[in-house]
């Protein structure tokens, strides 16, 4: 399978020219998990921009004006129309939800992740109430969108992916994982401020970093948190060490990025390839 994705690719590559590949690149960010870019007006920048009361993410680049919003996995594929609120006046973001292919993986955990206790149960409702807090905080700061990758290692998982834990399905899998060896460093991939860190059931040693504006990382399964909650974090700090904690099957990073409540992959962050998406609608 892996030979004849790098056939088509090959295919696409000597067939396409750049301009033709980054339209085709500018279309692929538009998916489920994605990020539908819109112009805004300079005026709109910081205006309230409400979808169902959810806060909005705006931001300036080149001296243009743009509001991001990041498309639930669930979104329906095709054409999405969604009511938002700029001040008090009605208007629509118009979108095409394009199709993406995402993996199947089979992973094993211990069973007390798949049937938890009563007490656990307890526990996790908690936990559960703390994390959904945490993911209302609106920190009112543009994020910086050049990210950078949090830990070296072996990517094992990507966004998207549908989870079968001990031959059960489970929710998709939200974000990126790369293996490491315990106790290797964890960077912070943009600047941000800790707005939440425990040890909990399920993420165990965890880290919630808010860029700004409703675009927030969460690190789990780490072995050591090195920052405390209130903390402002710099691009490329060490912010914690890869471990094996929670619902984890070996040593890695579980990195999920969050835009307006909602998971988006992290892998539209790198590389500027955010940046770029902006620069096709500078003309
Ligand atoms: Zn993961």
């Amino acid at each position: 399978m892996k030979l004849f994705n790098t056939y088509i690719f090959l295919i696409i590559l000597s067939t396409c020219s750049t301009e033709e590949l980054r339209a085709s690149d500018n279309l692929s960010v538009n998916t489920k998990g994605g990020v539908y870019i819109h112009k805004i007006k300079k005026s709109d920048l910081n205006s309230n921009i409400l979808l169902n009361n959810q806060q909005l993410l705006t931001i300036e680049y080149k001296n243009n004006f743009f509001l991001l919003y990041g498309i639930p996995y669930n979104s329906p594929l095709g054409k999405n129309d969604l009511k938002i609120r700029i001040n008090n006046d009605i208007s629509h973001l118009k979108f095409n939800v394009q199709d993406r292919n995402f993996d199947t993986q089979y992973i094993n955990v211990s069973s007390k992740y798949i049937n938890p206790g009563i007490d656990s149960q307890k526990r996790i409702s908690l936990e559960r109430k703390n994390l959904i807090e945490a993911k209302d905080i609106w920190y009112n700061r543009s994020p910086d969108l050049k990210f950078i990758i949090p830990a070296n290692g072996i990517i094992t998982g990507k966004f998207g992916t549908k989870r079968f834990y001990n031959g059960k399905e489970g929710n998709f899998h939200n974000g990126l994982d790369v293996a490491a060896e315990r106790g290797s460093p964890i960077i912070s991939p943009s600047r941000g401020k800790v707005i939440l860190t425990g040890n909990y059931y399920y993420n165990g040693k965890f880290i919630i970093l808010d860029h700004g504006k409703g675009l927030k990382s969460i690190f789990i399964h780490l072995d050591e948190i090195l920052v405390k909650k209130g903390e402002i974090i710099s691009k490329g700090d060490l912010i914690g060490k890869i471990g094996n904690t929670g619902k984890s099957s070996g040593p890695h990073l579980h990195w999920s990025l969050m835009l307006n409540k909602t998971y988006i992959d992290p892998e539209y962050f790198l590389e500027n390839r955010i940046i770029d998406y902006f620069s096709l609608k500078l003309e």
